[in-house]
């Protein structure tokens, strides 16, 4: 490790193999070209999409993998064509961190669409380079994927801003879900469901929190601020809210991993035909899933159903 880390410009947290645990690595970062942006990364938060692939559980990790995609830092170094960003500047990166530039998507925006999109980890960017995340010391990014986090905002908290907040925040905007008065339900209280809480009492809609387990209550009510919670493995409960009960979530298998969700769930079925989902696209739908879902059931009912369930933890990278 300390001769390869003298030759090498950035260190990192890797995964060799699938077991989970990752262990120091070092390897290059490339140059900042003109229009690159290198950020001395401070946080990165971890997403279920880190575990994922640092477990392989998509057969498709290339080890040694570095996970990360929830990254906020400081501006080091830019290249001589940057204009929006300068040493000494907050920065978060997400998902993606190249695209085509150069379909509809990319020209409306939404990058995240493009057929050609690049991972920020585990991705094989233009020039053929396994791209490495943010459990790292630095990342250098085309200055189009890296966004402003305003000065006087904590880096911590706006690292996982970069995917689960900014999953939830989309389709909430799309859909008009920050107009005071109306009704959201939150769908698990994970990374993403208390991301959509916080959002819904900011905007001053009325929040509902739907949870397999009672435990969760507390938090709901009275640490987040939720207006309602139900136990949506109650019967009576969900049928207050007039909630079609019962779901044997297709989610499963997306998730890889044991999940109860019962939610109405003609909504969830539709939409999952909808966008095609099978198991070999299922590791990328959950997100997709939930742009859905919330399309077609905010026109049935103001009821904006998120389901996620991921755990939010921060991991300080360096001081
Ligand atoms: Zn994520
Ligand atoms: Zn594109």
């Amino acid at each position: 490790m300390a001769a390869e880390s003298e030759s090498c410009n950035c260190s990192a947290w890797a995964a060799n193999d699938p077991s989970g645990v990752l262990s120091p690595h070092s390897f290059n970062r490339r140059a900042v070209r003109h229009d690159d942006v290198s950020l001395r990364i401070t946080h990165c938060g971890v997403c279920y999409a880190d575990v994922q692939w640092t477990r392989n559980l998509h057969h498709d990790s290339v080890y040694p993998l570095v996970p990360g995609h929830e990254i906020a830092g400081v501006v080091t170094e830019v290249g001589s064509d940057v204009k929006g960003f300068k040493p000494g500047d907050h920065v978060a990166v997400g998902t993606y961190i190249n695209s085509c530039r150069d379909c509809d998507n990319c020209n409306n925006l939404l990058e995240n669409h493009c057929s050609n999109f690049v991972f920020t980890f585990n991705g094989v960017d233009t020039d053929g380079t396994v791209t490495k995340g943010g459990y790292s010391t630095h990342i250098v990014v085309h200055e189009r994927y890296c966004y402003k986090i305003p000065d006087g905002y904590p880096l911590d908290k706006a690292a996982p801003l970069a995917c689960a907040g900014i999953t939830v925040y989309t389709p909430m905007i799309r859909h008009n879900m920050n107009q005071p008065g109306k009704s959201l339900g939150v769908i698990g209280l994970g990374g993403l469901g208390h991301m959509a809480v916080k959002f819904g009492k900011a905007f001053g809609l009325n929040v509902t929190v739907l949870s397999t387990s009672e435990s969760k209550r507390d938090e709901a009510i009275n640490l987040l601020g939720a207006d309602n919670f139900v136990v949506s493995s109650d019967k009576n409960q969900m049928e207050v809210l007039n909630i079609l009960i019962s779901f044997k979530a297709e989610c499963e298998t997306t998730y890889n991993r044991p999940q109860q969700v019962h939610i109405s769930l003609p909504y969830v079925r539709f939409q999952l035909k909808k966008h095609k989902c099978t198991k070999e696209q299922s590791s990328f739908c959950n997100r997709y899933c939930l742009y859905y879902f919330v399309r077609e059931t905010i026109n049935i009912a103001e009821f904006c159903l998120l389901f996620f369930s991921l755990c939010l933890y921060y991991v300080r990278i360096t001081k």
